[in-house]
């Protein structure tokens, strides 16, 4: 019996010293100077531990009283801290629920004019629409009028790393050019260009719900989502009015957003570890807008191929929204909203941009998560901790609209991606469930999806390892935006 107890217990100290040369291995993969050091005193001290221990076995010390006494503590100790750091704890309930759970008030439907995007890239002044937005809205016109002098919502674009920046500047805005094409109305409210019986107007297919549901994902993810969903839309998510101009389309502004849909496909594409890595400099919004514009292809194709099935279908992407996109992701059980305002996902954290389709095709909808995000964000506030715009609360969350979230300030935030000429992200960066998604970083996420105490204990370590503000990095040598 003490013989199976030390050869297993070699086989654990093995195991933990495998898992810190991994988690090595990994700080130096995302080129985290600090926490490799801390890595590479973890891994030597683990090392030792496991060398100390086979000169033990060899010596015969377990076979003494003393030896077999501190084996079978050991084993206790480790036992305690496994079943303490593992054991999956109660659910939370109003997670589960979506963003239904999150519901405590009145929620009126968000007007789409209000949004700084519609005020300061639509609004040109002078233009009809521009005097009754202001008439209704005087508070906002100073603060716009100075932002559409400056160039618009982020400014004087790439002014944070001027000269250098530019070319980077120059890829952005190549990214940010397709989703204006794919806003034309056929692309996003597609008409079907395919029969089945040529000559015939496209009738509705026979699918089940099932099978559909099953089709829109896989092809989805062939297109290149990193997540899809299925949510039932609930109305409090779609606009109350169209507010952007993309494509001369002024007879919309100020429309009502009719709810026409029963379902939303909610996709989100991964944003790169190493390009968010320099956040607030410019290779952060470089890799934004690559994403909004993979989320643009995606939802343009996705709504082709319901229209083709005979079904009425609308894609929302960064040039065309009819709903806000993260409640419909948490509804769509893709994570859950985290304090800085982001949607956090188990795969990626925050490193994720959404786009969706909306339609009145039968689905079977996803049930929402809880992966612990509003436990963490409760105590970690990094996020905050680390805005250079104050933007983000400190405090708990607050009743916004009906509904109980933290409220980010808008208003402070698009005023510093004005001052630096990016979309910043540097909350995106710091977040703890940020971390590329290597080995040891898996292993922290499964646990601290289920385990509030390993939550804690993660949060302290992330700290210790990577510091209370880390410092961002230089990103991939083809999107430098330094001189050499
Ligand atoms: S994007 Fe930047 S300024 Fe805005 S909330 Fe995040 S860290 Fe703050
Ligand atoms: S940094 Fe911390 S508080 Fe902010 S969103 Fe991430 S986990 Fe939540």
């Amino acid at each position: 019996m003490i013989r199976v107890l030390v050869i297993v217990g070699a086989v654990g100290l093995t195991l933990q010293a495998f898992i810190g040369l991994s988690f090595l291995i990994s700080c130096l993969q995302e080129k985290e100077t600090r926490a490799s050091m801390f890595a590479l005193i973890q891994f030597v001290f683990m090392s030792l531990f496991l060398a100390v221990y086979l000169i033990l076995v060899w010596t015969g010390f377990f076979g003494t009283a003393m030896g077999i006494s501190i084996l079978i503590a050991g084993y206790i100790v480790v036992g305690i801290a496994s079943l303490l750091l593992f054991k999956k704890n109660k659910p939370n309930q109003k997670a589960l629920e979506g963003t239904k759970g999150l519901i405590v008030g009145d929620v009126k439907r968000f007007d789409e004019r209000e949004t700084v995007f519609s005020r300061t890239g639509s609004l040109r002044p002078g233009s009809e629409q521009y005097e009754t937005f202001y008439r209704e809205h005087p508070e906002y016109q100073a603060v716009d009028d100075a932002r559409r002098a400056k160039g618009g919502p982020m400014g004087d674009l790439g002014a944070i790393d001027r000269p250098h920046g530019d070319i980077n500047v120059a890829m952005l805005m190549a990214s940010s050019n397709l989703p204006f094409y794919l806003a034309d109305p056929d692309k996003v409210k597609p008409q079907p260009h395919f029969s089945f019986k040529k000559g015939l107007t496209v009738k509705k297919t026979t699918i089940s719900p099932e099978e559909a549901s099953e089709r829109i994902k896989g092809y989805a993810k062939m297109l290149g989502a990193g997540l899809v969903g299925i949510a039932n839309l609930n109305p409090f998510w779609v606009y109350s009015h169209y507010g952007r101009i993309t494509r001369d389309n002024w007879e919309d502004w100020g429309k009502e957003v009719p709810i026409t849909h029963q379902y939303a496909v909610v996709f989100a594409e991964e944003m790169s570890f190493e390009m968010i890595g320099p956040a607030p400099h410019t290779p952060t919004s470089v890799e934004s807008m690559h994403n909004y514009a993979k989320g643009a292809f995606i939802a343009v194709q996705v709504a082709s191929f319901i229209a083709n099935l005979g079904y009425s279908a609308t894609a929302n992407h960064f040039r065309y929204y009819e709903n806000l996109m993260v409640p419909l992701a948490v509804d769509a059980g893709l994570g859950e909203i985290g304090r800085m305002g982001y949607l956090i996902t188990k795969e990626f954290g925050p490193r994720v941009r959404l786009s969706a389709v909306t339609t009145d095709m039968p689905l079977i909808p996803d049930k929402p998560v809880d992966i612990g995000v509003e436990d963490f964000c409760g105590f970690c506030k990094k996020c905050a901790v680390c805005c250079p715009s104050q933007s983000i609360p400190m405090k708990d969350r607050s009743e916004v609209n009906g509904t109980l979230r933290w409220k980010l300030n808008e208003q402070s935030c698009y005023d510093y991606w004005g001052k630096i000429g990016t979309d910043c992200n540097v909350c995106m960066r710091v977040c703890p469930w940020s971390h590329a998604r290597t080995f040891p970083h898996r292993l922290i996420v499964a646990m601290i999806t289920r385990n509030a105490l390993a939550r804690r204990l993660f949060y302290i370590m992330d700290d210790i390892f990577y510091g209370k503000k880390p410092r961002s990095k230089e990103g991939p040598e083809w999107a430098r935006y330094k001189s050499h």
